[in-house]
């Protein structure tokens, strides 16, 4: 890497933990690769601090950050402007920093459907959708997919209650596409799982080797696909039912990918050099957590 001068640029990550995340991987490579003097750090922030992390970023010129689990939603009163993808997430995980403006971005959303149309080719304009899960990464997912013209988006969840407000929420803002919420207990009827062109695990369902009970993937729609957001491991229970069944299936790693080009481009007005995050990825040992 160039080292370390009087200019540098520097850049990094807020999140409680910090330990496992991979995005300085990602970022320190592309740097590099286009030979800039900027640096990306892991910062730990304990939640009850993060207004005064904010600032002391803010204060010490650091171009922009990521933003991770559990300050997504709590850093939003904090920064000065809001994009109009991260006001309808309501969560922010990109801040830019420059000039002492805070503005904050969301680009999970993007990075999504950026990995979707790279693993399966995938257009969500009139298709229809299952979406597990109904926290963050799914209002991500859920907005970026109806935003995309999907047909229908069904949120399954374990609190039926998330899914129902979730559901309300976008279905009053996205009114092209029909939201509908279920209980988990839906995965367990064939009849259900038929219709759906594609569906997405926003959960961290996986992540223990844990698997969603009743759900079978055999005998669905032709053409349907399966993208697991969680990638450590690399195979989920999901992607093995999924692969026993011959249904095209991927892992969270594109889409980390792909949100962190779109982070990249926000601060530096460049794109990394095509496959440099994931091959820095790549030649990790084994991936973390997210
Ligand atoms: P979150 O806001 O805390 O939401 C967690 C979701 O998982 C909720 O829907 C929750 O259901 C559900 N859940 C948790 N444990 C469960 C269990 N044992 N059984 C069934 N459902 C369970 O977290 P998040 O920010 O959405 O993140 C969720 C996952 O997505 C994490 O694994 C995260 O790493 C991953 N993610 C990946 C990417 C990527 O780039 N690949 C980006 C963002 C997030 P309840 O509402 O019932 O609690």
């Amino acid at each position: 890497m160039t080292p370390i001068t009087g200019k540098t640029m520097l850049t990094g990550i807020i999140g409680w933990p910090i330990r496992h995340s991979l995005s300085p991987v990602m970022h320190n490579a592309a740097f590099q690769a286009l030979g800039l003097d900027w640096r990306f750090v892991p910062f730990a922030v304990a939640p009850e601090r993060l207004a005064e992390a904010v600032a002391g970023l803010n204060a010490l010129g650091v171009i922009g950050f990521n933003v991770t689990i559990p300050h997504k939603v709590a850093i939003m009163p904090l920064l000065d402007r809001i994009s109009p993808e991260a006001e309808l997430i309501g969560a922010v995980n990109v801040v830019d920093s420059r000039d002492g403006v805070l503005t904050g971005y969301n680009t999970d959303g993007i990075g999504l459907l950026a990995a979707l149309h790279q693993e399966f080719g995938f257009d969500p304009a009139g298709k229809r959708i299952l979406v597990l899960g109904a926290g963050g990464a799914a209002r991500a997912a859920a907005a970026a997919l109806g935003s995309a013209q999907a047909a229908r988006i069904a949120l399954a969840n374990r609190s039926l209650a998330a899914a129902y407000g979730l559901a309300q929420e976008l279905g009053t803002r996205l009114t092209g596409t029909a939201f509908s919420e279920h209980g988990l207990g839906a995965l367990g009827d064939p009849a259900f799982l038929a219709e759906f062109d594609l569906i997405v695990n926003t959960t961290s369902v996986g992540m223990a080797h844990d698997s969603f009970p009743g759900l079978s993937l055999a005998g669905l729609k032709p053409g349907l696909c399966v993208y697991d957001m969680v990638y450590a491991p690399p195979v989920t229970p999901l992607m093995k039912e999924a692969a026993a069944c011959g249904v095209p299936c991927a892992n969270g790693l594109s889409m980390l990918v792909a949100q962190g080009e779109a982070a990249f481009a926000i601060w530096t007005g460049r794109t990394p050099p095509e496959g440099c995050m994931a091959q820095a990825l790549a030649a990790l040992p084994s991936p973390g957590n997210p």
